[in-house]
């Protein structure tokens, strides 16, 4: 039979909803008791409230780190009511059962996203609050738990159906319980493994906090809902969305991409634009403005561009929302945008606009993930950087300076396109990429043949490709790879270099005349 709520213990730290739910409560006859904040709040209301305090004999103390962990709370919530020396324990201690328990958190994430001091973090871990979660999910098979002002609604459905909640409500409220205590330790450990700087995955808790339930995964028949951990960089996470329809799972994937590779781009240094498809970049360039920088990126694959996702390192303006609506894209993101950028786009109801606030830092710890079969895979983001002194120059031909930029530019690019990658760049815009393919020769034909067919659709008179600089995410385990690029026309290449034929690959190298610098570092993505 259903379970009749006469005892309620409401304590929550966001009042959203708070009186609308405890007076539709009262007006079904739950008597309620409440701590200090939620107390006043309800009494201010007129709402008849018994404090917490009273039951417990004890004041609520310590800043509020010691209100509820009391016997006569938690032996209300953990008592079988059909189990007779837990009737005769109450019936000793005068302990009252308490059969609703409505929790919400302190604003742990909130207060972390914030940016607040190590202390106020600290401080606004909750104790009592997810005690009592536990103990309630525990005796669900009398008590209602509820932990989200989402469900207040729930509860008085199933109090209007039922006269009081079922099992299965009961049981659904429980496992959502410790849902939401899982997922606030982890954020915890997460937080604190940040503020300690401990950088190893092991002996790290993982989860996340529902933001959004997706209308469905990477294809239709697959649902899907986004997570986030409460991490304040800038980002797809803590974006705002200015206009357009929500986010699909493919789109915050693809804009996750590009905005993380644009972010490469220090813009200090000028604008950058990068434009994603399917996760790869199509195009990725730096300009004198950032309607020069998409310009640029547009130009290395105008084909796959359309229906993109573009970044860019700096604010958005009108020239280039103007250049941009030109085609169909999907979302832009960037740091900010102004009025002017805003007005042109708010006449393209499908394009979302996102702005950030700011960068994230490329060279942030921090951690990634991959599902397997029955597990997962965690590893510290690849921030991997090299700089101009890092690298070795192993062939009798030096790069220029300008050949050493772009190589670096390339390289950077790479870092961000699916293995095995090779990015040709020409004037710090790249002009051919080849991605995802199982060769990495086949990966050289693959950017040089996109070159090919732009400088067609141009009119230019050879591919771009013709005295470019190329980067390669990982070692070329043969001389054939060189060979490809050669014949493309390029003129510099960088690598990581330590193949077990390095010295076939460098002889290659000075025989068809190339520059070619070694980084030692590689950049799989996979
Ligand atoms: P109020 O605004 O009602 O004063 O406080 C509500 C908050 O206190 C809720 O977020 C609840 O989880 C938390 N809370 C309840 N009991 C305790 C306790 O004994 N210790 C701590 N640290 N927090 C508690």
């Amino acid at each position: 039979a259903p379970v009749a709520l006469k005892r309620a213990l409401i304590s929550v730290s966001d009042k959203t909803g708070l009186i609308g739910f405890a007076s539709a409560l009262a007006a079904r006859g739950v008597q309620i008791l409440s701590t200090g904040g939620s107390a006043k709040a309800l009494r201010d209301a007129g709402l008849a409230v018994t404090d917490v305090a009273e039951v417990t004999g004890f004041p609520e103390m310590m800043d509020g780190r010691v209100k509820t962990l009391h016997p006569a709370v938690h032996g209300g919530l953990l008592a079988l009511r059909d189990n007779a020396d837990h009737l005769a324990a109450m019936q000793d201690h005068g302990i009252q059962a308490i059969d609703l328990l409505v929790v919400n958190l302190y604003p742990f994430e909130e207060t972390v996203a914030k940016g607040a001091d190590y202390d106020t973090c600290i401080e606004n871990i909750d104790i009592g609050g997810p005690a009592m979660i536990r103990a309630a999910a525990k005796n669900h098979g009398f008590v209602t738990v509820v932990v989200d002002v989402q469900d207040y609604d729930a509860v008085l459905a199933e109090l209007d159906a039922h006269d009081g909640t079922t099992l299965p409500f009961r049981q659904r409220q429980a496992q959502i319980a410790y849902a939401r205590t899982a997922a606030y330790d982890a954020a915890v450990s997460t937080w604190m493994a940040e503020a300690i700087g401990e950088g190893s995955p092991r002996r790290r808790a993982f989860a996340g906090t529902l933001a959004q339930g997706l209308r469905y995964g990477e294809n239709p028949h697959q649902q899907a809902a986004f997570y986030v951990t409460g991490d304040s960089r800038p980002g797809v996470a803590t974006a705002r969305q200015w206009q357009g329809k929500e986010l699909s799972y493919n789109n915050i994937n693809d804009t996750d991409a590009a905005f993380e590779l644009v972010a490469e781009f220090d813009p200090a240094q000028g604008p950058a634009c990068a434009i994603i498809k399917h996760a790869n970049p199509c195009g990725v360039a730096q300009g004198a403005s950032p309607l020069e920088a998409y310009k640029r990126a547009f130009d290395c694959d105008r084909t796959s561009a359309f229906g993109g996702i573009i970044a860019l390192n700096q604010p958005l303006d009108g020239a280039t929302a103007e250049e941009i609506v030109k085609i169909f894209t999907e979302v832009v993101i960037a740091p900010d945008a102004d009025d002017d950028a805003k007005r042109i786009f708010a006449a393209k109801k499908n394009l979302r606009l996102l702005t950030t606030g700011g960068l994230p830092d490329p060279r942030a710890g921090g951690l990634t993930f991959r599902q397997v079969a029955g597990g997962f895979l965690a590893q510290g983001r690849d921030n991997g950087h090299v700089a101009r002194a890092d690298l070795r120059i192993v062939t009798e031909r030096q790069p220029s300076d300008a050949e050493l930029a772009d190589l670096l530019f390339a390289w950077t690019v790479a870092k961000h396109v699916k293995s095995n990658a090779i990015v040709y760049a020409r004037d710090l815009a790249t002009v051919g990429i080849g991605a995802g393919q199982m060769s990495r020769v086949d990966s050289t034909r693959i950017g040089r043949r996109k070159s090919e067919d732009m400088a067609q659709a141009m009119g230019l008179d050879q591919p771009l490709t013709v005295g470019s600089a190329v980067a390669s995410d990982a070692f070329f385990p043969f001389a054939d790879g060189i060979e490809a690029l050669a014949e493309a026309g390029a003129r510099a290449v960088i690598q990581p270099g330590g193949s077990m034929r390095d010295d076939e690959v460098i002889a290659a190298a000075n025989r068809l005349g190339l520059a070619m610098v070694l980084t030692g570092q590689r950049h799989f993505r996979h």
